[in-house]
């Protein structure tokens, strides 16, 4: 009998009872803006920047409207401007660039190894050319950051992480995002806690952190939030500094506050749903696994794997055979862009570079969710169904 998998790769678990309770309170008395509170009440956007800058240890933190709302105002609460160049990873999702794009800003891309993390020999042949590094952890792969940020502080290069897949991650047992002058996270569904949409910036400097609460449209309110710095830091920066709307509202934050509680547990769950598919594809033939180095605390929410120098049509092939038992892998090889998988030659906004060494690596790399509604039998049954077809076209050839 040929083994299916009927699972969704789309559909997240239902949110914790406590996160939906909380939701209805905000609804039923009505103050779902940040800045509408009751006399002496701290508002549920303030209460969840304060609770996820205590998580990861960070000074501030600011919520706003999106992920990618989150990484332009870092760039420009770091004094970004329209025709400045930063530097990027080549392999990243279309939010990246596109955040340094709606700035007017250029992109410089740096390519990525087999490693799947940003190539730091690249990073440091392009490190004239630019003052700020948008560092995006893509698909959770954390670079050496004892050495990135030691090649970026030696060039004096700003780092903003972009943490949207590391959220719960850490390099040598300091958060992701905390490495960085700024980190970036996502509150989007299909990251690591779910408000549907939202973003979150941490920092410990204090003019980063206000301009930031100014940028985001704070109308002068700055005193209502309880993780951001003295107003005395914005007394300098408050006429000189737009606003650029895209606050986080309370219904989002009522709903985030239990989820950011329990992420070390859904990061556990993760990883042994990781672990599973990893150990299932061992020792396929013809099918490399992607390392993960011992100072990297990983959270495992999607899965890669390369099938190098096998040609686009066994790719697609692969790709074909796996979705015709249910799993859905996603390749980044592909000559256009299909769902969230768009390569940097898509990125017509960006000036052209050619990048053989990361073409090679894109080429031959697969990619999928792994959500938490997956048991560890689904797991398992996944990694069989990828083996078998992998095999087989593998032995076809
Ligand atoms: C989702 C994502 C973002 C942007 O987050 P949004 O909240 O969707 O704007 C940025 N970078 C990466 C790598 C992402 O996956």
């Amino acid at each position: 009998m040929v083994e299916r998998f009927t699972g969704s790769f789309t559909q997240q678990e239902p949110l914790p009872e406590e996160a939906i309770e909380a939701a209805v309170a905000v609804m039923r008395h009505g103050r779902l803006h940040r800045y509408n509170t009751a006399p002496g009440e701290v508002s549920e956007v303030a209460l969840l920047e304060q609770e996820f800058a205590a998580m990861l240890g960070a000074r501030y933190c600011l919520a706003v409207a999106s992920g990618g709302y989150a990484i332009a105002t870092a760039l420009r609460a770091l004094g970004v401007k329209a025709g400045d160049r930063v530097l990027t990873n080549a392999f990243t999702l279309a939010p990246v660039p596109g955040a340094i794009a709606s700035l007017g800003a250029v992109p410089v891309l740096v390519g990525v190894t087999p490693q799947l993390t940003i190539d730091l020999e690249d990073l440091a042949a392009k490190a004239d050319q630019a003052e700020v590094l948008l560092l995006s952890h893509m698909r959770g792969h954390l670079a050496d950051m004892d050495a990135l940020m030691a090649l970026c502080d030696a060039r004096g290069i700003a780092v903003i992480e972009d943490c949207a897949h590391t959220m719960g991650a850490a390099w040598h047992g300091k958060a992701s995002g905390t490495q960085g002058k700024v980190g970036c996270f996502s509150c989007q569904t299909y990251k690591h806690i779910n408000a549907g949409e939202g973003g979150l910036l941490i920092t410990d400097d204090a003019e980063v952190a206000a301009r930031a609460v100014l940028l985001s449209g704070s109308y002068m309110l700055y005193d209502r939030h309880a993780a951001a710095p003295g107003s005395e830091v914005f007394e300098g920066l408050r006429y000189e500094t737009p606003n650029i709307s895209g606050r986080m509202d309370n219904l989002r934050a009522a709903v985030l506050r239990p989820q950011v509680q329990r992420l070390p547990d859904q990061v556990a769950r993760w990883n042994e749903r990781y672990r599973k598919i990893e150990a299932g594809l061992r020792e396929t033939p013809g099918l490399t696994l992607i390392d993960r180095p011992a100072k990297e605390s990983i959270v495992g929410s999607s899965f890669q794997f390369l099938l190098e120098g096998w040609s686009a049509d066994q790719l697609r092939e692969v790709v074909a055979h796996c979705a015709n038992r249910g799993v859905e892998l996603k390749w980044f090889g592909a000559p256009e862009p299909v769902g969230f998988t768009s390569r940097y030659d898509h990125w017509h906004y960006a000036p052209v570079q050619k990048m053989p060494a990361s073409d090679a690596v894109l080429a031959g790399l697969l990619d999928m969710r792994v959500p938490l509604t997956f048991s560890l039998e689904d797991c398992a049954l996944v990694a069989r169904i990828i083996r078998a077809e992998v095999t087989a076209v593998y032995q076809a050839t």
